[in-house]
């Protein structure tokens, strides 16, 4: 059983180009209900100074991380316990940089990919070469104004399911990129992480969930799912691989939707669409019932690599993803 835990894992402070003190950032997490927060300024760590004081004070918890701003892109580097030296990597070489992070302990994803660059925000548009793809812990696929900035989020979620095709598995996370101001100013997502344990090492479980693809997307419910073989007892969720035994076969798809969750921080239009994805295309599509949010699928598993949940839906009467849950593999 994992515990979900509703985080924002790009955030920016007066140490950078944010207009909020750790402190007031952390109080709006609070009043949105948002559990953890990943304090990324841009090339520096001095904001983590009065990180244990304010973690007291709210209870809002704080993963250290930076944001590297460089020419050729951004990326945020979580679980940072040392500051990360962004100066020498060029355009063809980020990976041995990469590399020498994951020695450190801590995780790389690739912020806000297909934003627009410059001049309106030098390096903001993804160009650096990665030569390994394996690298990349996670990608933020929504970021920023999920109405505003749709169509390079949309951009975003064709290449990283580009990539799930490709055989890899970065983790999709919504990173709010927030500099000031409350969720009334922007159509702001969060990510729900999927962690074992509410009372160890909250820092390890809260990377380790991602690392591990269990992670949820979502500008309004929760939205889950569980796979589990024909006649097989274990159930396998977000982020986890189901080793086949023979290339055809039958699996259940449990979808659920907990409407509940931080209700009073989103507002979404009544017409909404579940749909089933794989590497072979939708598998499936139903309406949803908001008071009958459970779902079974019965799918035929032959070729199918990966899976994931999409909710459908509408904010201020324009239709959009509203939701995303990483996928479930299958390996053969
Ligand atoms: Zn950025
Ligand atoms: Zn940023």
């Amino acid at each position: 059983m994992k515990y979900w835990i509703p985080c924002e894992l790009h955030t920016h402070t007066t140490h950078s180009d944010g207009r909020q003190s750790l402190m007031e950032l952390a109080e709006k997490a609070k009043k949105e209900e948002i559990r953890c927060i990943a304090l990324t300024d841009h090339n520096t760590i001095s904001g983590n100074s009065d990180k244990y004081n304010v973690m007291k004070q709210t209870g809002v918890h704080i993963i250290s991380g930076l944001e590297w701003t460089t020419f050729y892109g951004h990326m945020v580097i979580l679980g940072v316990k040392r500051y990360e030296d962004w100066r020498n990597i060029e355009i063809d070489n980020i990976d041995a940089s990469i590399e020498k992070i994951h020695d450190h302990g801590a995780i790389v994803g690739i912020a806000h990919p297909f934003r627009i660059g410059s001049p309106l925000c030098t390096g903001c548009y993804w160009e650096y070469k990665v030569k390994d793809w394996n690298n990349i812990d996670y990608i933020e696929v929504m970021s920023s104004d999920v109405l505003k900035d749709k169509s390079s989020n949309m951009r975003t979620l064709d290449f990283w399911t580009d990539l799930l095709n490709q055989g890899f598995r970065p983790t999709a996370v919504y990173g709010r990129d927030w500099h000031s101001g409350g969720n009334a100013e922007k159509n702001v997502a969060v990510t729900y992480l999927g962690i074992d344990t509410l009372n160890g090492d909250f820092d390890s479980a809260v990377l380790n969930a991602i690392a591990n693809g269990a992670a949820v997307v979502t500008s309004g419910p929760l939205l889950l799912m569980e796979c589990k073989l024909k006649n097989v007892n274990k159930i396998y969720t977000i982020g986890e691989t189901i080793q086949l035994e023979k290339s055809d076969g039958c699996i259940d798809i449990d979808v659920s939707i907990d409407f509940t969750v931080r209700k009073d921080q989103w507002r979404l239009g009544e017409n909404m669409t579940l749909s089933i994805v794989s590497n072979k295309g939708e598998i499936a599509r139903v309406p949803v019932d908001v008071n009958r949010p459970n779902f079974s699928f019965d799918v035929l598993h032959t070729g199918i690599k990966w899976i994931r949940a999409e909710l459908y839906g509408f904010i201020d009467e324009q239709q959009l993803l509203i939701a995303l849950t990483n996928p479930i593999y299958f390996k053969m």
